[in-house]
């Protein structure tokens, strides 16, 4: 049995692996290589690899990973979790069976992109969720920002230093009161109805048509999707969750457990804040957290 198993073996799961393998714990990491960043040509922000594509970021992160005896991967869809604390076990989608005394969630968010033709397409490249990780890339076009919901108001002050042409695309949905008037007054444009499609060729977006046929000259776009955690196992052990504008993540609490005893959780999957850096830091914390638990100290 292992002491550990971790499902998905991206920043968070590989970060948490590298602790307890260093702590000389047996731990094996499930994963099935779809980490969310894998659309962006470089991740930006991750010290020493900076503007490096995500997979290369991995791959050097399972390495050293691997470097150690009691480390084990294993690429495989976790389906199945159940059992209780140092009594685990996780079941794969190709059947196979993994025991073990604690658990760590790090299987991350997918992100639910809108029915808008070149949405998928330019996601990561010039439509981008963050800007400090892709609003350098981008910086002083005209650029756009899909509203979902009042939390896309926030952003728009924030844009300022990326560019001084930033449009606020409705999409069709009411903004509170009172805010075309304030974002008009503070130099953003504020265009109402529907976005039709995202014009672009390969993923290099030129604007924007709108539904009633307008074409709006754009060199990207800032848009925030909904998201939702990648499996469901929390849901099938009855885990505790939490609701942010985003979408539901796992709660937990200053260990890194979730309301399941022995059950650990780290990266976008355990919070509303999403970043590689604090991925990172979610997987230290829960690995130390686990590593409590197996001492008996919590
Ligand atoms: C387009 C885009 C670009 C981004 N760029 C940046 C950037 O430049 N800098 C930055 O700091 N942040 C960036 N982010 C955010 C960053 O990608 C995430 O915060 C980070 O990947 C979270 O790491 P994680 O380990 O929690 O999850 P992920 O990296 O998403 O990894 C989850 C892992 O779990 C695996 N998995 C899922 N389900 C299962 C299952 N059932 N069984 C086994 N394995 C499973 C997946 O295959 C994956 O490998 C970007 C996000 C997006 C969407």
């Amino acid at each position: 049995m292992d002491d550990v198993v971790i499902v998905g073996g991206s920043f968070a799961g590989l970060t948490a692996a590298m602790h307890l393998v260093r702590a000389r714990r047996r731990v094996t990491i499930l994963d099935t290589d779809l980490p969310r960043n894998r659309y962006a040509e470089g991740a930006h922000n991750v010290l020493g690899f900076d503007g490096a594509p995500p997979a290369a970021i991995r791959a050097a992160g399972l390495a050293n990973v691997l470097a150690y005896p009691t480390a084990r991967h294993v690429v495989a869809e976790a389906v199945g979790i159940g059992g209780v604390a140092d009594d685990f076990v996780i079941r794969t989608l190709d059947g196979g069976l993994f025991p073990a005394r604690r658990l760590i969630l790090s299987y991350g968010v997918a992100d639910q992109f809108p029915a808008i033709p070149g949405f998928a397409e330019c996601w990561g490249k010039t439509v981008v969720h963050c800007p400090y990780c892709h609003g350098y890339e981008i910086a002083d076009r005209p650029l756009g920002l899909l509203y979902s919901s009042p939390a896309s108001l926030h952003v728009t002050a924030l844009l300022r230093d990326w560019t001084d042409n930033l449009t606020l695309f409705s999409n069709g949905l009411d903004l509170p009161d009172g805010e075309v008037a304030r974002l008009e007054a503070s130099g953003v444009a504020v265009l109402e109805g529907g976005v039709a499609e995202i014009v672009h060729s390969g993923g290099q977006m030129t604007g924007v048509r709108m539904a009633d046929g307008r074409e709006i000259a754009l060199g990207g776009m800032f848009a925030h999707p909904k998201v939702k955690p990648s499996a469901r196992l929390h849901e099938d052990i009855g885990i505790v969750t939490e609701e942010s504008v985003l979408g539901p993540y796992i709660r937990v609490n200053d260990e890194f457990e979730t309301s399941v005893r022995g059950i650990f959780a780290a990266g976008d999957l355990a919070g509303p804040r999403h970043s590689v850096n604090g991925a990172i830091q979610g997987g230290s914390l829960a690995a130390v957290g686990a590593h409590r638990s197996l001492l008996g100290f919590t």
